[in-house]
This record gives structure tokens, C-alpha cells and sequence, in this order.
């Protein structure tokens, strides 16, 4: 997505001669939201002629405004930011090329779907994700060894999947548990990946060790720190995808917040994920909120994918949570697979052998192939 890269935040306050010290909302060198900005939305009719548009675009810059244009297939939608209380709605919704002019008013803005009408296509190493693309990811809880994680990862392929999971650094409850084989279990993933060609997802659990992730080709932020606003802040500076999963008893808002977090320091490259929230019942591990995804997908324009195997903790509950998952429009699924689940070091309840992952694979593709219809 094209940002408002007009310039500074002081060259665009000096060009739009708007209130002296605003609090600062974005982090990014070329950024330009502020905390109590009002983002105002032009969309543009479709066919819009370009010279007309130039000559709006030229006026709305003249009124002090920073205006972003999102190039959609089928509309193109101008951002506009700065001061845009004394923006005359009823003027602009007047010109011929204008279709409606709308106030962004959520607290969420570079995620939020007004800005950007289409989806977001994610991109991680050589696949896509959103916007039609679904994702497999699959993998074990955490990574054990050099023969588990490649024996996995040549199995999920086999079945269709295209990333593989591991965890390395692992964030257990208890602190006598394992808790991962940490810089040598991202080595051993990247063995994986060369074994199999998949992209590595793992995830990172504090800033000091963003160095060891810089080959890492998907970052999970994990549940128990979708608010370590520190993290976000310092992943909103990469060039690389984030899977950002909810928190354990976290609002969408919240999530969609987190969300702006990276997105405002310049990094667009974020996936969502459902993976359950805490609710009173204890017969699963977690509640998965499926109505999640259809409701994320029209606050955001960002991927939201499915994680059945935390949302649940049982390993027979994975597979019609993921065929749900898959019905009602998720971009993806993250799935624990293990070679031998009643001996692993984590999380083997809720982990799939890799024949059962495998039928669950192709189930999936004959439930999107049907909803498709
Ligand atoms: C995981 O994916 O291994 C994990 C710990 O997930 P969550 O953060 O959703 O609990
Ligand atoms: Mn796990």
C-alpha cells in the first residue's frame, strides 16, 4: 500500500500549518498520522477522469490536507489527513468524479478497511497470502530436533501445505517446562526450509532477539505478547511479514490496535490471527471465535487466519474447527502437526499426526471449493 510518503512529519505540518505539537501517532520517517487526526475518505467513481482527479487532489493538498491514494481494482480511495474538520463534506460529494466522502472515526487507521477498500496480499518468501490466497501453515508446537523438524515439514508438504511452523523460543507457563531449543531451533527450521523449500514461521518473544530472526521469513507474535507494545514498535521498523495472533482475553479492537502498532512504524506486512479467547467453559483448551473472521475482514483489509490447535488443545477438535474455519472466510490455517504427539516436548494433545493432517488438508480444499460455488 502506497502511504502518505509526502515527506516529514514537519514538512507535512508545515505544509498543512495544523496545530504546533501534536502527539505523535506513527513512528516511521515518512509518517504522518496523529493521535487526534480525523481521517477523512474520498472514493472516487470508477473511471474518474485522471486530470480531474490530479486537479482535486492539487486543491485538497492546498487546503493543508496529506492525501493518500489507494489504487483499488475497482475504486481508487483518497486518504485524507490533517485537519479535516474544515473540510466541506457536502463540496466534495458534489463533484462529478467524487462516488461519497465518509469520516474515518475508529481508533485503528493504516488497518483500517476505509483506507484500503481491497484485500491485502501478504507476501512470504514466494507465497501469497489474502486476496483470495490461502495459506497452510503446519508444523510442530516447538522444534525438537533436525530429523523431527525435517521428517514434519516433508510430510505437511506432501500434504499441500505451504509454510512450515516451529516453535523456537517458546513462552510455556510454567518455567520448569521446555522451553525451546531457542537460537539453534531457528538453525534447525532453516535446515527444514532448505530440505523442503517452505517458509519458516516462528515465534519472537522479546526485542533482544530480533538479530537471530533476520533470516525468519514469517514472525509470529504470540498471543501472550500481542500487547508488548515495545515488540510491535521495533517490528513496525522491518521490511517483513508479522503474524500477529490475538491475545488471550483480547477485544478485536485491541487486536486491530496492535496491528496499527506495527503498521504505523511503515511495516504493512501484517497477518491476523484467531487462535481462541478465554471464556468460563474448560471442556477446551480456548473458545475459538469464528465469528472473528468475517468481522476483522470488514473493520480490516489485512489477511485473517485460523489457528484450531490452540483455539481447541485437542487434536479431534482440529479438523471440523478448521473446516469451519475454512467456510467462513479465513485467508489460512496454522495447524500443530507432530511426527509422534504423545511424545512431545509441547503441546501434543492438540497436535495432528501427519495422515491425519494430510485428510484434513484435502477436506479443506473440497470445503473451499464448495463455499467457492
Ligand atoms: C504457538 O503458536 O505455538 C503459540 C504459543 O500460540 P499462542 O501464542 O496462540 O498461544
Ligand atoms: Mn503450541
Amino acid at each position: 500500500m502506497q502511504r502518505c510518503k509526502e515527506g516529514s512529519e514537519k514538512r507535512l505540518l508545515d505544509a498543512a500549518q495544523v496545530r504546533p505539537v501534536p502527539h505523535f501517532f506513527r513512528y516511521g520517517d515518512s509518517f504522518a498520522i496523529y493521535k487526534e487526526d480525523i481521517i477523512m475518505i474520498v472514493v472516487l467513481k470508477h473511471g474518474a477522469e485522471p486530470d480531474k482527479r490530479e486537479q482535486l487532489i492539487g486543491w485538497l493538498k492546498n487546503q493543508g490536507l496529506g492525501v493518500h491514494v489507494s489504487e483499488g481494482a475497482y475504486q481508487t480511495v483518497l486518504g485524507l489527513i490533517g485537519d479535516t474538520a474544515r473540510v466541506d463534506m457536502d463540496l466534495i460529494e458534489s463533484l462529478s468524479i467524487v462516488d461519497s466522502v465518509k469520516r474515518v472515526t475508529e481508533p485503528f487507521k493504516c488497518c483500517n478497511r476505509k483506507f484500503h477498500p481491497d484485500d491485502m496480499i501478504v507476501q512470504v518468501g514466494d507465497v501469497k497470502v489474502g486476496g483470495g490466497n490461502f495459506c497452510m501453515i503446519a508444523g510442530p508446537c516447538s522444534v525438537e530436533s533436525e530429523e523431527q523438524i525435517v521428517a514434519v515439514a516433508k510430510a505437511v508438504k506432501a500434504s499441500g501445505a505451504n509454510m512450515l511452523r516451529g516453535g523456537a523460543f517458546k513462552p510455556r507457563t510454567s518455567p520448569y517446562d521446555f522451553q525451546g531449543l531457542k537460537a539453534e531451533g531457528i538453525e534447525l527450521l532453516k535446515i527444514a526450509r532448505k530440505e523442503t523449500g517452505l517458509p519458516i514461521v516462528t515465534e519472537i518473544m522479546g526485542t533482544n532477539y530480533l538479530p537471530l530472526f533476520e533470516d525468519v521469513d514469517l514472525i509470529q507474535v504470540g498471543a501472550r505478547n500481542m500487547q508488548n507494545f515495545d515488540l510491535l514498535r521495533e517490528l513496525g521498523k522491518l521490511h517483513k511479514p508479522v503474524l500477529l495472533k490475538r491475545g488471550l482475553a483480547s477485544t478485536l479492537k485491541e487486536l486491530l490496535m496492535s496491528a496499527e502498532y506495527i503498521m504505523a512504524g511503515g511495516n504493512e506486512q501484517v497477518i491476523l490471527c484467531e487462535r481462541g479467547i478465554r471464556t468460563y467453559d474448560d471442556y477446551t483448551r480456548n473458545t475459538l471465535d469464528l465469528a472473528a473472521v468475517p468481522m476483522l475482514k470488514e473493520l480490516t483489509h489485512l489477511p485473517v487466519i485460523v489457528d484450531p490447535s490452540h483455539a481447541t488443545g485437542i487434536a479431534r477438535l482440529v479438523r471440523p474447527m478448521a473446516l469451519a474455519a475454512a467456510a467462513c472466510g479465513s485467508d489460512g490455517l496454522i495447524i500443530e502437526v507432530h511426527n509422534d504427539p504423545m511424545h512431545a516436548l509441547c503441546d501434543g494433545a492438540q497436535s495432528l499426526r501427519p495422515e491425519q493432517y494430510d485428510e484434513l488438508a484435502k477436506t479443506v480444499r473440497r470445503v473451499r471449493e464448495a463455499v467457492a460455488q
